[in-house]
């Protein structure tokens, strides 16, 4: 039920954070791994990581905004393996923090390109490759930001708003042809990009610490998890949701 076993699997930003982690998780789970990434040296590192575990990785660099180089992705994987299984449409970035008046517009559009732009484009290319062996699953990371609103980031929360609405429209359209699509909602997970983001924001990161019922960041590994669970048979019947995994952030009320 939960086997991966030569699943073949695209992983988008896999030069880092979360996309490495759940590279290198569906290649443990014995699934043949596409990592695509914008970041030549990180795809090297995590090629390394998988060497030295033992397992088999292939890597890519693309831009997961440009159309071409998303679907010269998902046709190196058809060549190579003749199938296409799951995709975890996943890298993105923050963009800066400013408020709305003083969000610069070129800034705006390149977030959305990023992370809602690729998440279409990527689903454009992989549904059809999917119909062809049988069918699949879909996970696009979105963000605790698809539910709130956090000040001075107007560009990342609409464009995590934004996955999980194509998430559920892409859920619609191919539930009865036999692709679950679903989206993991990340809280605050130690990653670089969090990193870098409570460099430029300390008094938001320190917030979020301390607002986690949970009282910890999470590991990329523990997204990763939810990524696999999500990709296997055992979530056959999860279609078109956004699943939070947050240390409890959303929760909303209060501790006693
Ligand atoms: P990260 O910065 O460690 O990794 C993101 C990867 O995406 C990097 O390797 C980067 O090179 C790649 N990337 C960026 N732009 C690209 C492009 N145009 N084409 C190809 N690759 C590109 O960050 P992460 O924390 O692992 O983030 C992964 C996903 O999780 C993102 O979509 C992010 O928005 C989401 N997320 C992260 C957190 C968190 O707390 N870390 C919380 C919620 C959501």
């Amino acid at each position: 039920m939960y086997g991966l076993q030569d699943k073949v699997v695209i992983v988008t930003g896999a030069a880092s954070g979360i996309g490495r982690e759940s590279a290198l998780a569906f290649a443990r789970a014995g699934a043949r791994v596409f990592g695509g990434d914008r970041d030549a040296e990180g795809l090297a590192e995590t090629r390394r990581q998988a060497s030295a575990q033992g397992l088999r990785l292939n890597v890519s660099t693309l831009d997961v905004s440009l159309p071409n180089d998303v679907e010269a992705l998902v046709a190196e994987v058809l060549r190579s393996e003749g199938r296409l299984d799951v995709a975890f449409n996943n890298a993105g970035i923050t963009g800066g923090a400013h408020r709305i008046e003083d969000y610069p517009v070129d800034d705006f559009d390149r977030v959305l390109a990023v992370n809602l732009r690729s998440v279409f484009l990527g689903m454009k290319f992989q549904i059809p490759a999917m119909l062809q062996s049988g069918g699949g699953a879909i996970i696009n990371t979105a963000s605790v930001a698809a539910l709130t609103g956090p000040g001075g980031m107007s560009a990342y929360a609409a464009s995590k708003h934004g996955v999980q609405g194509l998430t559920r429209v892409a859920a619609m359209e191919n539930a009865a042809r036999g692709i679950r699509v679903n989206a993991i909602a990340p809280g605050w997970t130690e990653t670089p990009m969090v990193a870098a983001n409570s460099r430029q924001n300390p008094r938001f990161a320190e917030l979020a610490r301390t607002a986690i019922p949970a009282k910890r960041s999470a590991g990329p590994g523990e997204i990763a998890a939810t990524a696999l669970w999500l990709a296997s048979d055992a979530a056959s019947y999860v279609i078109g949701q956004m699943l939070v995994v947050d240390g409890g952030m959303t929760i909303g009320g209060f501790e006693p």
